[in-house]
């Protein structure tokens, strides 16, 4: 192994490049000052990376009904238990549940084995919590999953839009490239959220609107950019459909469902209406809520009857949470896709099944994560394989899916920890890989590639992921499609089927990329800079389209019972279920426990202290937490973190207060609106 490589930061969806390097106090990383995501910056978690790499945690051999085994037996009884169920019960009765942590091979692997020879789609994947929304407004708008523009777009705009995005923490190096640009052209930044977040110190206006009102809010946008005379008609008649009805249906709404000042609203409008280049960053506020579709294609109406997208410094941009997001998306890691940003229509499945000579392909979408875990609860899903991800923790309406795992015949995780709320259902438990020892491919939010690449020995007995499919697939009779030696294979072969039949009509073509040396090729973005530009789209006539969409409010509003609204989200230091972060003792230093932070005014009428602890409870659930008395949250409101779980400081799981709502288009579940009381403990 060298004692000095780049690879890339596995958490965020920024994908910043990272070089480890081997120093007599064991790995040191930093930024990689070549990498095109963030020229040698970091945030304290990629900073803290080489703290996390002990073996203390790690789960070292395989595990089968809570007996240590070997890698041949594991996998013996994985694909036995995986033929036993489907011979009986159909293909649909199996799943795999997956992650954004894990790698483009990895995560394709996993689909050519369930929807090309399993014959099922149930392939769903954390990433549904992140950013589904935000894929289904793109293929409504575009007509794929494209993502119009890049990081450099924020440097070069005169006007940043946070919509829904605290950026300065779950962003933090987009966040520090923003705040330079400020600093160098004075980027005006408009920041779009119910909480005064870090990202409000950069803010020349704070929008607080209500909670769920973002389609109203550029609804009323659009009628704005009308009366001041800003669409780009030119581009509107020649590149999109649907604008009058879009028009009709913006003048319907009323911006009143903001609950905002109309001097602050005008100054947003007059400030966007009188800015050409404009970009709109959103994130988990619009993507996880059950009208995140609607309010995803509301931006994108507005950016293309302005004509703003596809040129420098302007267009709508989605950032997402996860390293690898994207690589999923692009591998069909959801329920409802294919391969290679194909769709489940009937000649993407003929071409995908001619191109793996599928035996069995799916012919239908899957259960999407939500109802995954409610089918497996009605005993219609008996085998799951669940991979780098802690349903368990993360999932809404989180009492439902423990018991949906604890009654499923089989239950087969991998992952590199030794315990998680998930593992503890598992019937199998397999050694995967973690960062430092995985090689393959991610992808971040503006479309660049870049490699993870091994700097560690294996922990153990442990396997990447793509190999233990792998495994399983030739132990159930298919050994000439998985046959693969490496990760570069794999991704010579998805590459390969991106290209299939394409000839220009799909966004994604990996295939005229020159990639000649896999283990050393650099980040590119594949595709353009920048799509669109041309005004030519992805759909049947090459044409945008605008969506009608209106104001629809979160599906639980306050009740006399349940009088204040739950909003979850991300702490600066910290990730997801704490698997990785907390094993840096100083990521614990900004926030080392969770809290229920609750608007004074709001704590004096319920006889709640700083600091003092405090049951938060919905109709499904309860749990007990400090509260932390601030006034960037707005009365009514309460925002809890949604790191904290059963394993790690009993501090309780918000998961299990959400309800499983979900928006109708994406299937994404609602994670920022519950209503809910919060109690003196
Ligand atoms: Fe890692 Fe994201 Fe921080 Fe970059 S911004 S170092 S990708 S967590």
């Amino acid at each position: 192994m060298a004692d000095r490589i780049r690879t890339t930061c596995p958490y965020c969806g920024v994908g910043c490049g990272v070089i480890a390097e081997k120093s007599a106090d064991g790995w040191v990383v930093r930024g990689d000052p070549e990498h095109p995501a963030n020229y040698g910056r970091l945030c304290s978690k990629g900073t803290a990376l080489g703290d996390t790499l002990g073996l203390e945690t790690r789960l070292l051999y395989p595990v089968v009904d809570g007996r240590r085994t070997d890698w041949d037996s594991a996998i013996t009884e994985a694909a036995g238990r995986i033929r036993a169920v489907t011979d009986l019960h159909g293909p649909d009765s199996f799943a795999f549940y997956l992650s954004g942590q894990l790698l483009t091979e990895d995560y394709y692997a996993a689909n050519k084995l369930a929807k090309g020879y399993l014959g099922t789609a149930n392939v769903d994947t954390n990433s549904r919590l992140c950013m589904a929304s935000t894929v289904a407004g793109h293929r409504r708008a575009f007509g794929a999953d494209t993502v119009p523009g890049c990081y450099d777009d924020l440097e070069q705009a005169d006007l940043v839009v946070l919509v829904g995005s605290n950026l300065a923490w779950c962003h933090p190096v987009l966040f520090q490239r923003l705040k330079k640009a400020r600093e160098q052209r004075a980027t005006q930044v408009v920041v779009i959220d119910p909480r005064r977040t870090d990202s409000c110190d950069i803010a020349d206006l704070h929008l607080a609107l209500a909670p769920g009102s973002d389609v109203a809010l550029f609804n009323g946008l659009l009628a704005h950019c009308e009366a001041a005379g800003v669409l780009d008609f030119a581009f509107i008649d020649a590149h999109t459909n649907g604008f009058t009805e879009t028009l009709a249906a913006a003048r319907a709404d009323s911006v009143s469902a903001t609950g905002l000042d109309r001097t602050l609203l005008t100054r947003f409008f007059d400030l966007f209406a009188t800015t050409q280049k404009v970009v709109t960053v959103f994130s988990q506020g619009v993507n996880q809520s059950s009208a995140g579709t609607d309010k995803v294609n509301a931006i994108i109406n507005v950016h293309l009857a302005t004509g703003r997208i596809g040129h420098a410094g302007m267009g709508p941009f989605s950032v997402t949470g996860q390293p690898n997001a994207m690589g999923g998306r692009e591998v069909g890691g959801l329920a409802n896709q294919l391969a290679a940003h194909m769709g489940f229509d009937p000649t993407s499945i003929d071409r995908v099944r001619r191109f793996w000579d599928a035996p069995k392909m799916a012919k239908k979408e899957g259960l999407k994560a939500v109802d995954l875990f409610r089918a497996m609860d009605a005993g219609k899903i008996k085998a799951v394989w669940i991979m780098a991800t802690n349903p368990a923790v993360s999932l809404p309406e989180t009492d439902l899916v423990r018991r949906a795992l604890a009654k499923c015949p089989v239950v087969i995780v991998s992952d590199c920890v030794i315990d998680s709320d998930t593992l503890r259902f598992a019937h199998i438990k397999l050694p995967a890989h973690g960062w430092g020892e995985k090689s393959g491919t991610v992808t971040n939010s503006e479309r660049t590639i870049s490699r993870q690449l091994p700097f560690l020995p294996p922990a153990g007995e442990a396997k990447p992921d793509w190999w233990a499919l792998a495994r399983v697939a030739q132990a159930l009779g298919h050994g000439d499609a998985f046959g693969w030696r490496g990760p570069e294979a794999i991704f010579r072969e998805y590459a390969a089927l991106t290209g299939f039949e394409n000839g220009g009509s799909r966004d994604l073509d990996l295939s005229i990329s020159q990639i000649n040396d896999y283990d050393r090729f650099s980040p590119f973005q594949w595709g353009a800079k920048r799509f669109f530009g041309d005004g030519r789209f992805f759909t049947a006539d090459s044409r945008a389209v605008l969506v009608p969409v209106n104001h629809r409010p979160p599906k639980e509003s306050p009740t006399v019972t349940y009088p204040l609204r739950l909003n979850t989200g991300r702490y600066r230091d910290h990730w997801h279920t704490l698997t990785r972060t907390a094993l840096a003792p100083r990521l614990s230093g900004h926030r080392d426990q969770a809290l229920a932070d609750i608007h004074p005014a709001d704590a004096e009428k319920l006889g709640i202290i700083d600091g003092a602890l405090v049951t938060v409870k919905s109709r499904l659930g309860r749990m007990v937490v400090r509260a932390r008395l601030t006034a960037e949250q707005a009365p009514g409101h309460v925002f809890v973190p949604m790191h904290w779980n059963d394993c790690h400081a009993a501090q309780g799981l918000v998961g299990r207060l959400l309800p499983g709502h979900t928006d109708p288009q994406s299937g994404q579940p609602e994670s920022k609106h519950a209503a809910v009381s919060v109690t003196p403990y």
